[in-house]
């Protein structure tokens, strides 16, 4: 048998081979796509390979005092970091180098690099050798690891392309954003969070026609490009997402809730260049999901100034909270008992006034509210004064309640607010110190916020409830509903939207579901209210599907605090 050659140390196998440095570089610079440097730094000489030359228009293969000549190619944002790095590797301070920074190829484009090196010292201490790679991420790094798509690179380079190649050949361009997509985010987890991201891209991929091309943008944001396309074939596609999100979706046993909303535009039409279309698009998802979400909007000129007046309106508001609330006041609504007509409470609705826009109501202002924060400290307000009105008129009439509107954003807190800080620890100090029953006052929450399975929330909600506070579903049978959440979900009055009433008439489907819902909460000791009955004929109707309560404009709009307190609690004439 052949004896094993005995085992070389590092320390021989650099005694004995001796190599060439230069040979070294060209045989690692062959071997790899990334670019190799080396830098002499007692003589601040740096050797970059050909082809990077070539690429960025360098001045050579060899350049002495690199920087400089780096000055004009690396992007304005990016510049201070790759020079700081750099000085600091020079330097001798840091040892282990990794900077990434946008440079400008010849032919006047941006291109990520990344540049990781370290740097070598002799036996003084002295820094006197500075080796790496850098790669090139914007040639290489095309794909978005998380979903597997393209990334918003591509998607840039692609509009462009496009642009250059047919001067008047149409495409379009549409964002999709994922409606509330931090709540899952903030509901479970961030990696639970990356998990839905990809799952709805391979959705969305699934659905969408073969000619069109889905890329990854920001965050929650997807992009999405047809060639040759017309605007109603954007629109169609779009409606085959929707459709898609249009319900309940389900990961590792968890519930969640995901619509998506559309900007859309055309090119050449809305803009010529990749900036403009991005804008055009991004305003136009921003203007869907102010009006509602889950919907689409294309662009017009109007959605620009829609959009900066939004952005005025924010101003309006900041301004208006931190000078006392200025211009915010609550109206209240009366809920009437269905079988005797008596007023059995109200809800509270926020409304605003400014200088400038006048009187408006909430689906104008809350999404502004909502989108910026300011709802946390609305909110609170709106608590505030809602339990010091009810405190005074519960003088009169003990048991009147006083519904809440609570906006999801109030009950999850960012980080930064710390744990504990929400709507409920806030709130029953704030009752117990104003002297109200906690058995007047009703929380109004969205269905698909009650009816998500969170165990966290669930407590929540309950906790509340065995202090005797009372939790509604507002706007029911709208989201995802599924009738099963009516059996677990912890609530105490079911409001059944109003959408349903204007069916009631003619449409058999909507006399049913309120018929049943009614039935079937009533069977679980869940009360019911019916919402928007604006006439006789709906509300005799309604009425005998057996609601516990109606709210509408029948009985009433809503209106100020004395008008309530001189019609409803001390009536000059009793009705
Ligand atoms: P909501 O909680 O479902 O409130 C009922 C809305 O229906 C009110 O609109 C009310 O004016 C309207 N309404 C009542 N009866 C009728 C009717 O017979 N016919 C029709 N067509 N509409 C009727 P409003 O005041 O514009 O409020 C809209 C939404 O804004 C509220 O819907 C609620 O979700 C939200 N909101 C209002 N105030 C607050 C608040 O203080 N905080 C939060 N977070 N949201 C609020
Ligand atoms: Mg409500
Ligand atoms: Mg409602």
């Amino acid at each position: 048998m052949e004896k094993e050659a005995p085992m070389k140390t590092v320390e021989e196998f650099i005694k004995d081979f001796e190599y060439d440095a230069n040979e070294l570089y060209e045989a690692l610079s062959v071997s790899t796509d990334e670019y190799v440097y080396v830098c002499d730094m007692r003589r601040r000489t740096i050797r970059y390979p050909a082809d990077m030359v070539e690429e960025f228009g360098l001045p050579g293969e060899v350049v002495q005092d690199p920087l400089p000549c780096w000055k004009d190619i690396i992007h304005k944002d990016d510049w201070n970091v790759f020079y700081e790095t750099n000085m600091e590797s020079f330097s001798g301070e840091l040892i282990h180098h990794v900077v990434e920074y946008r440079a400008k190829n010849k032919k006047g484009t941006y291109v990520w690099l990344q540049c990781r090196g370290a740097v070598v010292k002799d036996k003084d201490g002295e820094p006197y050798l500075f080796a790496g790679f850098i790669s090139n991420l914007g040639k290489r790094n095309r794909i978005d690891h998380q979903t597997g798509l393209f990334n918003k690179y591509e998607f840039q380079s692609r509009i462009e392309s496009w642009l250059k190649e047919g001067k008047n050949l149409p495409f379009g361009v549409l964002f999709l954003g994922v409606d509330n997509f931090k709540h899952v985010n903030e509901l479970y987890n961030r990696e639970f969070g990356d998990e839905v991201l990809r799952i709805l891209s391979q959705k969305m991929q699934s659905v969408l026609p073969y000619n069109a091309e889905c890329y990854r943008l920001d965050g929650d944001e997807f992009g999405v490009l047809i060639k040759d396309t017309t605007k109603e074939e954007l629109q169609e596609c779009y409606s085959l997402i929707r459709k898609a999100f249009d319900r309940q979706q389900s990961f590792r046993g968890n519930k969640y809730y995901c619509t998506i909303s559309c900007g859309g535009c055309m090119a050449p039409g809305d803009g010529r260049q990749y900036l403009e279309l991005a804008r055009c698009a991004e305003y136009s998802l921003d203007y869907s999901k102010r009006h509602g979400k889950n919907r689409s909007t294309f662009y017009s000129s109007e959605i620009a100034v829609d959009f900066s007046r939004s952005l005025e309106l924010t101003e309006l508001l900041r301004e208006s909270v931190e000078h006392g609330f200025e211009g915010f006041s609550l109206v209240y609504q009366p809920q009437v008992d269905a079988a005797e007509g008596r007023i059995k409470g109200v809800e509270a609705l926020l409304r605003w006034k400014c200088g400038k826009y006048g009187a408006m109501v909430p689906s104008d202002f809350i999404p502004l509210l909502e989108e910026s924060g300011l709802i946390r400290q609305v909110g609170k307000w709106v608590m505030r004064e809602a339990a010091a009105v009810v405190s005074r008129w519960n003088r009169y009439i003990k048991d009147l309640t006083m519904s809440i509107n609570i906006s999801y954003h109030q009950v999850i807190c960012p980080r930064d607010e710390g744990p504990g800080e929400d709507v409920f620890s806030y709130l029953l100090p704030l009752l117990t110190q104003q002297q109200v029953n906690l058995n007047n006052i009703i929380l109004e929450f969205t269905e698909s916020y009650v009816a998500s399975d969170l165990e966290d929330l669930r407590e929540k909600l309950n906790g509340v409830r065995r202090k005797g506070i009372k939790v509604a579903i507002d706007d029911f049978g709208v989201g995802y509903s599924s009738l099963g959440v009516l059996k677990e979900a912890p609530v105490d009055l079911v409001k059944i939207d109003r959408v349903f009433i204007k069916g009631i008439e003619k449409d058999d489907f909507d006399a049913a579901f309120i018929k049943l819902v009614t039935a079937l909460c009533h069977q679980v000791g869940v009360r019911v209210c019916q919402e928007g009955v604006e006439t006789k004929e709906e509300c005799d109707r309604v009425c005998r599907m057996g609601p516990d309560y109606i709210q509408g404009f029948y009985y009433s709009r809503p209106v100020t605090e004395q008008e309530i307190f001189e019609k409803y609690i001390c009536p000059k004439d009793p009705l």
